[in-house]
């Protein structure tokens, strides 16, 4: 059998190409996977009491992009959903991104939205220009406000001080001075409703897309006859490390059953001081609406060892990066894209995006 593409890696990258390639360019492909799955990281499955779970961590899907929410939503309905997330500090919770509500509970002082703009002006140093996570931070709210929210969790998260993390790490979570607890301010904030899986399953039934799942590209790659490869796996990988291993960092998740209706006020609480070892804890049940006399619930524990999660993103890393990138430009007939071959801390809708515009170029 002769193939147009083969593509490595079934999540949003892989899938996204391989739907549109089969559907719009009537191109054969054939995706190779080394999980026993679909949907990469974004992959949910039921669990033992029917609780939709989220394997590698919770995974919620908001955009501004019309083009990216119109394209996926040929393969899914949704549920409307806004994230709220509270921060576990000292023993009480606090609403995460930073706003007035959580300097009220904080200093026990009503807080206006002036109070609370005329307190991050008072507190706020003067950090120009911004080099890393603690500069972005400190600039807008100062450093007490830093330390009690950011410092602790993103050691935890990276094993590494913000300071050594680029802006854009700590930068992803606004500060607010009004009352909006949403984490996430897009246009479009939704679950889909039958899940992610679903939602793959139906990107990839097409007549031209074969699956071959528990399987390592490099395994197959000499025994297949193909045109173009697309590969969405990590980019050292890719190249026998030859530049050296890209740092990744990754998750131990463990789930945890209850036999109570909910477990938190909450889907999210970020343990933002170091009196826990996990960095987040996600009830499944607020993503889901579910009802149901039990939930389910993952603990994050951050870990060096285990499966590429997250690109770790410093001046350092984009430097090895960039040497990886060199090498792929001088394949012309591979493609590298999504978050672990672009070394690219993307959202999931980045990566239908970015996968959207390569198809244009086509
Ligand atoms: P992946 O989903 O990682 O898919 C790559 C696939 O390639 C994987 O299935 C992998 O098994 C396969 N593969 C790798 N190497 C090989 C190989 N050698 N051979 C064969 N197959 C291979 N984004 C959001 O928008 N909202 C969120 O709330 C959110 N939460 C997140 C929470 C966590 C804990 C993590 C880790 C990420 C989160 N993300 C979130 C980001 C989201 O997971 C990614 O943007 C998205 O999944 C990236 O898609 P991808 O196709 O690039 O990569
Ligand atoms: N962060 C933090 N405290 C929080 C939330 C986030 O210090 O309560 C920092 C931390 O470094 C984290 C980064 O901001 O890794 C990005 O947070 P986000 O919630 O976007 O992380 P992700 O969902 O990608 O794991």
């Amino acid at each position: 059998m002769k193939y147009d593409y083969l593509i490595v890696g079934a999540g949003f990258a892989g899938s996204v190409l391989a739907e549109r390639l089969a559907s719009q360019m009537n191109k054969k492909i054939l995706i190779v996977e080394k999980r026993n799955h679909i949907g990469g990281n974004a992959y949910d499955e039921y669990d033992e009491y029917g609780i939709l779970i989220h394997k590698y961590g919770p995974h919620i899907f908001h955009t501004n992009s019309k083009e990216v929410f119109d394209y996926l939503s040929q393969f899914t309905e949704w549920i409307p959903y806004e994230h709220k997330v509270l921060a576990f500090h000292n023993n009480e919770l606090y609403p995460i991104p930073i706003n007035r509500i959580t300097l009220s509970k904080l200093y026990n002082k009503d807080f206006t939205e002036e109070d609370a703009k005329k307190y991050f002006e008072s507190k706020k140093e003067n950090r120009y220009p911004i080099l890393n996570s603690e500069d972005i931070i400190v600039n807008q709210v100062g450093y007490d406000l830093f330390e009690k929210f950011y410092k602790y969790y993103t050691k935890k998260q990276w094993n590494l001080e913000p300071k050594e993390l680029s802006p854009s790490v700590c930068g992803r979570i606004p500060i607010r001075t009004n009352d909006d607890c949403r984490y996430f301010t897009d246009k479009y904030q939704f679950m889909p409703k039958d899940g992610y899986t679903k939602m793959f399953e139906r990107m990839l039934k097409h007549k031209n897309i074969e699956i071959i799942l528990n399987t390592d590209f490099k395994k197959i790659i000499n025994d297949v006859n193909y045109d173009k490869l697309i590969y969405t796996g990590p980019i050292d990988y890719f190249f026998d490390y030859k530049f050296g291993k890209l740092p990744y960092r990754s998750i131990r998740f463990e789930f945890k059953i209850f036999l109570i209706e909910f477990k938190q006020k909450t889907a999210v609480y970020n343990y933002v001081d170091n009196t826990k070892n996990y960095t987040r804890v996600s009830e499944y049940k607020h993503l889901t609406f579910q009802k149901s006399k039990s939930t389910s619930l993952s603990y994050e524990y951050p870990i060096f060892d285990g499966e590429p999660f997250y690109p770790i993103p410093n001046e350092e890393n984009k430097h090895q990066y960039h040497l990886y990138k060199m090498e792929s430009e001088k394949l012309s007939n591979v493609i590298f894209c999504g978050r672990l071959a672009e070394y690219q801390y993307y959202n999931m809708d980045q990566v239908v995006a970015n996968s959207l515009t390569i198809l244009k170029r086509f």
